[in-house]
């Protein structure tokens, strides 16, 4: 019998469905292995059951999206997390702290809870056991395709978390804080895209979140400080995708 597998939205913008949609030269070879129970954007199916693996995009923003991700995880033998979003809250999570009802009022000029939102936009380890995180925004096609065969193969999955400046280096690009003073995020954020941003001279914004475990948050402020650039300026750049992070503290003494 087929893996049943089930593909869910919660807050966000649809893009890691998309991304995956979009891989069209091995979408169908990949699909044949399993019994699809439900994907909005890619089928009209829908069926409530158990699943062997749940793949679960978007932020715990309002009560109906956890209620949704408590629901998912009781019918799933396996629950993934997919994108910035769902393992970090996303960017919509850097207004963590700030009054709900102010940023309703300047957004849609009312303070009614129209939306039952819960006052924060949470990661999905922070409301149910969460088995595996693939991080991104949005996630490597590459790295979704491993971990799916992976999984339906039996192997231990291997999450990443090594910085971006690994890969850079392998990529032999010019280190664009020494050479161009540019505020580059690649030594705190997790590897995985290649260094897709500073391979077209681009500083890494964090896109893909903290590096887990040895994210040396002091060091990149201290590097960056040295280069000329402000500590409130590093601080908010790295809010944008980080603002949940563990270490968030260290942002904030930082600021002081
Ligand atoms: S350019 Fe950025 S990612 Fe690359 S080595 Fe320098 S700091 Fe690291
Ligand atoms: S270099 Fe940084 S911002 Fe660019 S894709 Fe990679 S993690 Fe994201």
């Amino acid at each position: 019998m087929k893996p049943k597998v089930g593909f869910y939205e919660l807050t966000g913008c649809a893009g890691e469905m998309l991304h995956i949609l979009n891989m069209e030269d091995i979408l169908i070879d990949v699909f044949s292995k399993i019994d699809l129970v439900e994907f909005r954007i890619a089928s009209s199916v829908k069926r409530p059951e158990r699943v062997d693996i749940a793949f679960v995009e978007g932020s715990v923003t309002t009560e109906e999206n956890l209620e949704a991700l408590k629901s998912i995880r009781e019918k799933s033998d396996v629950l993934v997390a997919i994108g910035d979003c769902a393992v970090w809250g996303g960017i919509q999570a850097s207004t963590t702290g700030e009054d709900w009802k102010t940023l309703m009022k300047e957004v849609y000029g009312v303070e009614e809870n129209y939306f039952r939102f819960l006052g924060e936009h949470k990661s999905l380890s922070e409301c149910v056991k969460v088995d595996y995180e693939l991080p991104g925004c949005p996630i490597e096609q590459d790295e979704f395709v491993r971990l799916f065969i992976e999984l339906l193969e039996g192997i231990e999955p291997k999450i990443k978390d090594y910085p971006v400046c690994v890969e850079c280096k392998i990529k032999e690009i010019p280190c664009l804080i020494v050479e161009k003073r540019e505020p580059c995020l690649g030594p705190i954020s997790v590897g995985g895209c290649k260094a897709r941003c500073p391979y077209y001279g681009t500083p890494c914004i964090g896109c893909r979140g903290p590096v887990r475990e040895e994210a040396n948050v002091a060091g990149e402020v201290s590097t960056l400080v040295e280069k000329g650039w402000r500590k409130e300026d590093i601080v908010k750049r790295m809010e944008l995708f980080a603002k949940r992070y563990k270490d968030i503290e260290k942002l904030v003494e930082v600021k002081k």
